[in-house]
């Protein structure tokens, strides 16, 4: 357990990864807001949270719109306590090779990733600046280093790296360090998502991408939320600006 709580924010939380980081953050020792566009899965977050015995409080925003934002952050404020842990967690994919991505493919991930990860990280460092404590993560992706048929997303998820370092120079006084986790090969909807439309059933999609991973499994969302509980540790403060790449190896 966490010696000292504090209280967290982690969009996308309605599954995946942030559900998972939900849980682990949690069992940490941290009050957790669980916020995502979809208010029935994230509602469902929040009870498997308190069902565990931690708390929570379910949240539903699109991190893309910052009126919602704002309104989010001070619901937070007002029913759990002042944010001093952000998790910059929800994603999507609009994936097509470039001649055929549309302008809203390209701009639909960009603006979750990008415009969602800065609405978010501008409305919550205010309180951390306040407390003179923060931790902030964001989700890159070895897709950063270029994937077929992802540009749009590999582009917001180098984005994130460039993102995460401007905060750790900016934001370091304060006592806020701002770190990037990449994950490779993650079983999740979003991966199961990709299988489907590339026509190719789950298990053997799985299992190609598995036989390329050194430590020859995939990634769980449990992994994810693993290194989230690191980056947050009152230990790590000494640790900014870093991307920590959480793919079986080197890189997915
Ligand atoms: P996921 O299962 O699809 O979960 C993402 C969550 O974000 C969903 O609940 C989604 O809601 C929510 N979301 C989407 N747009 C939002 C918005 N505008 N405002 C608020 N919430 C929004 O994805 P995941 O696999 O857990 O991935 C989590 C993060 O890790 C993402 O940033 C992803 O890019 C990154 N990542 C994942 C993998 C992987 O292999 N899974 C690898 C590298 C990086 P809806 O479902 O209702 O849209």
């Amino acid at each position: 357990m966490s010696e000292t709580r504090r209280v967290a924010i982690i969009t996308g939380a309605a599954r995946g990864i942030g559900a998972a980081t939900a849980q682990r953050l949690a069992q940490d020792g941290h009050p957790v807001a669980v916020l995502d566009v979809d208010e029935a899965a994230v509602n469902a977050t929040a009870e498997a949270v308190i069902a565990q015995g931690g708390q929570a409080l379910a949240v539903t925003a699109d991190v893309s719109d910052a009126a919602a934002v704002e309104a989010a952050v001070e619901r937070v404020v007002d029913k759990l306590g002042a944010p001093s842990i952000l998790v910059n967690n929800a994603g999507i994919t609009r994936d097509n090779l470039l001649f055929k991505m549309s302008e809203d493919d390209w701009d639909a991930v960009l603006t979750v990733h990008l415009r969602g990860s800065f609405l978010m990280t501008r409305a919550a460092q205010r309180h951390m600046v306040d407390a003179g404590w923060g931790r902030i993560v964001n989700l890159s992706s070895t897709s950063a280093l270029g994937n077929r048929g992802q540009a749009n997303y590999s582009a917001a998820k180098a984005g994130m790296q460039g993102f995460t370092k401007s905060l750790a120079l900016e934001l370091g006084r304060f006592g806020i360090t701002a770190n990037c986790i990449a994950p490779g090969f993650i079983s999740s909807e979003m991966t199961k998502a990709t299988a489907k439309r590339l026509g190719v059933p789950w298990e053997k999609y799985e299992q190609d991408r598995v036989s390329a991973i050194p430590v020859l499994r995939a990634g769980q969302t449990e992994d994810i939320a693993h290194a989230v509980s690191f980056f947050v540790d009152e230990r790590s403060g000494f640790i900014s600006g870093q991307v920590l790449y959480v793919a079986g190896g080197p890189r997915g």
